[in-house]
Order: structure tokens, then sequence, then C-alpha cells
């Protein structure tokens, strides 16, 4: 497992801390809500040096504004990155990223499972670019390798990754990016940076649906980079033009849920671990996916670069949609939703959730089973959650 002593203090002093103290005014404790959209100058000279990047401040809202800066410290001191820009929602960080830094000609080389709007970005606005894209099989390190070394532009890894939840080597396939030249990006929203620091681990730039477990309330959408400063930059110069800024409210309620991220995350993949081991014993189930799990494709890799692994876990019924149209109604702890990350406990269909986009053989041909289930693990008392389940079970047959 890979150590944060790069950071100052441990995640979790970090994230109650990190951030705020720049943001704080009249003595308050909390950061406030800055919903003003421009600031006043007296000096001219002084709105001059801020508009110019010469000395901090704010000027208007697309640009910058306190609240969210403070959202963005606190990101940026959990992936121990120099810089971090944030944005309106976790695919605009990801786009914003990707045309910050791809052009007409380039290649990218990614992975097959990646979130559903980024499999999107890669098969139709990329290749509109004259952008070549080619997705590997995830999890196969020999033919990501394959292909990195063919050249590219670009690394776009996730891990772990819906549905099945695989594992991508970051150390190693960053250095095969390296070797080539091409800037490693990793969507590291799994993981969160409590399980894992993919920058540590050798990427350019890691970025976030803020949406998920950042903010863990489900009810802030958000998305942030993060890397060094040249880098980042780039980034922000992109975004502060095509205008996906991160709204000031929105920011407040992912900086106030990423107080409890250590906790949240500790207590989701503790129960994670005792559902995915309490599913491997049900007669209905086909199969079980979690890298906690020994019997997991990529256990090896996940214990070597993650600290835990993570709150996502699913599984396959034998009976497939059928056998799934009658347990997930039946639950009682349980949004059945296309969110992931919240405190409350919340499952999603492949079909219906990850995969809407693609058919019953798309679905087959990626190794997707007909009844695969996602769960995305609360922080509810694992009993309950259990004898939940268990009493689901008791009525599918
Ligand atoms: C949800 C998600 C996104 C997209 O985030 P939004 O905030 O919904 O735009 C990107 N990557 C992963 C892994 C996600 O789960």
């Amino acid at each position: 497992m890979s150590d944060h002593k790069s950071l100052a203090a441990g995640m979790g002093t970090t994230v109650v801390w990190a951030g705020e103290e720049e943001q704080r005014v009249h003595r308050a404790t909390q950061v406030p809500v800055v919903v003003s959209v421009a600031y006043t100058y007296d000096d001219m000279d002084e709105w001059y040096d801020v508009a110019i990047g010469k000395k901090t401040g704010h000027i208007y809202g697309r640009n910058t504004n306190p609240t969210v800066q403070a959202f963005e410290d606190k990101v940026r001191a959990l992936e121990g990155a120099e810089a971090a820009t944030s944005f309106a929602t976790g695919m605009a960080a990801i786009s914003n990223t990707l045309y910050t830094f791809l052009r007409p000609g380039d290649r990218i080389v990614s992975i097959k499972d990646t979130y559903g709007g980024t499999n999107k970005i890669f098969l139709e606005f990329l290749p509109a670019m004259n952008i070549e894209v080619t997705l590997c099989p995830t999890g196969d390190h020999e033919a990501i390798e394959a292909e990195i070394k063919k050249g590219c532009k670009v690394l776009y890894l996730e891990t772990p990754t819906n549905p099945t939840i695989k594992i991508t080597d970051i150390e190693r396939m960053a250095g095969a990016g390296k070797a080539v030249g091409a800037l490693v990006v990793v969507d590291n929203t799994f993981a969160t940076p409590i399980n894992q620091n993919p920058l540590q681990l050798g990427a350019d730039l890691v970025l976030h649906s803020a949406t998920k477990f950042l903010g863990g309330h489900a009810d802030a959408l958000g998305g942030v980079v993060c890397g060094s400063r040249e880098l980042v930059e780039q980034v922000y110069h992109y975004r502060e033009i095509n205008g996906a800024s991160l709204d000031p409210w929105a920011a407040y309620l992912l900086l106030r849920g990423m107080k409890t991220l250590k906790l949240r995350v500790e207590r989701q993949q503790q129960s994670a671990l005792e559902i995915a081991k309490y599913l491997q014993t049900k007669d209905a189930v086909e199969a079980v996916y979690y890298p906690g799990l020994e019997n997991h494709v990529n256990h090896d890799v996940a214990k070597k670069q993650m600290r835990g692994f993570g709150g996502m876990l699913s599984f396959a019924l034998k009976g497939g949609m059928d056998a799934v149209g009658i347990l997930l109604p039946k639950l009682k702890y349980a949004h059945r939703a296309a969110n992931l990350g919240a405190v409350e406990t919340t499952y999603g269909p492949a079909r219906t959730t990850s995969h809407v986009e693609c058919t019953a053989e798309e679905r087959k041909a990626m190794g997707i089973p007909d009844g695969l289930v996602r769960i995305s693990v609360g922080i509810e008392d694992v009993e309950d959650l259990i004898n939940d389940l268990e009493q689901a079970f008791a009525q599918l047959s």
C-alpha cells in the first residue's frame, strides 16, 4: 500500500481542516457561501494586478470564487497536488481536461470500462474532432501497454471501474505512458483520495466526480482536477472561457460533505467486504465482484496501490434481469437510483445505470452479465443491510 507521508497531516485531519483558513471571515468557524458574481475595487492598479494574476484575489464568478476555492484547496491537499481547479460536474472536469490537451490528429489510449459519459466522449465526440481513440480491455495490462507503445498524447485511466469493479495498475501504466511522452490522467472517483493517490503513483492529473463520494450526500453536483500548477492552469483557462464553473452553493455542500469523507469511506468499505462475503454464500448469486475479495481478478494490484478497497461492489444474479426485477423492489434500506457514493445504500442494475446505452449483446461482449447489480454501500449498520438482503433473497425462491 502506498503511504501518504508527503501530506502534512493524516487524511482524517486534512478532510476537516484543509483549505478553509484563508476563506474564513468575521471569526466564523465555517467558510461562507460567497454568492457575489463580481468583486469591487477602488484602486484601478490593484484591480488590474488581480485581473492579470499578479496579485491574488477575485474578479468574476466564472473564474474564481472564495467558497469554490476552499473546496479546491481541500481536494488539492487530499491528493497531495500543487494545484486544483473545479467544475460544475464530473463530466465537465473530464471533458474540459480532454479538450484542453487533445487536438485533431492526436491519439488517446484508454480502457473499455470507463464511466458511461466518458465512454460517450471517446466514441462520439473525440472521433468527430479527428482524434484517434483506442479502448483496451480493462485490466489487461499487456494489451494496454502494447497500445501505449504505439504512441499517444493522452493515456486516460479509471480505477476501480464500473460495473465489475476492475482494477488497473496505475504505476505500471503511468510508467508506460511516460515512456512515450503521454499525459497520464486518472479518474479517481471510485477510490477517493482516502484510498488512492494517482499522482503519487506517477499520474500527471487526477480528477473526480465530486458528486459521488467527495460530497457524499447526493445533493450537489461538482467536479475537480488536480495536478502540477502548469497543467492545472491550462485546464483552468479552458474552463474559465468555456464556462462550466462550480456554483458556490454546491461548493459549500461538497466542502461540508467532505469533512466526513474518511469516516464514511472507512465504514462503507468495511461493510462492502462483509456484504461481498455474504453474497458469495447465496445460491441465487452467480458471481460477486469486489477487489477486497481474494478471488477478485486484480486483488493483488488493488492491494498494492489502494489503502482500502472502497464502497463499490457488484453481483450477478443467476436469474438475470427477471430476478433483479423481483429482488430490488423488496429491499427496504435501498435507493434504486443511478447515483453512487452517498450515505444511503444505493442499488442499480448495469442495464439501467452505467451501461444503459449498450444493447444486451454489447453488454455480454463486455463481460457484463445480464443480472448484474451494482451496490454503492452506505453508512447504515451493516447487520441491517445484510438482513435486508436476506429477506429479499427469501422472496426470490
Ligand atoms: C458519476 C461519474 C462521473 C461523472 O460525474 P458527474 O458529476 O455525474 O458529471 C465520472 N466518472 C465516474 C467514475 C463517475 O462515477
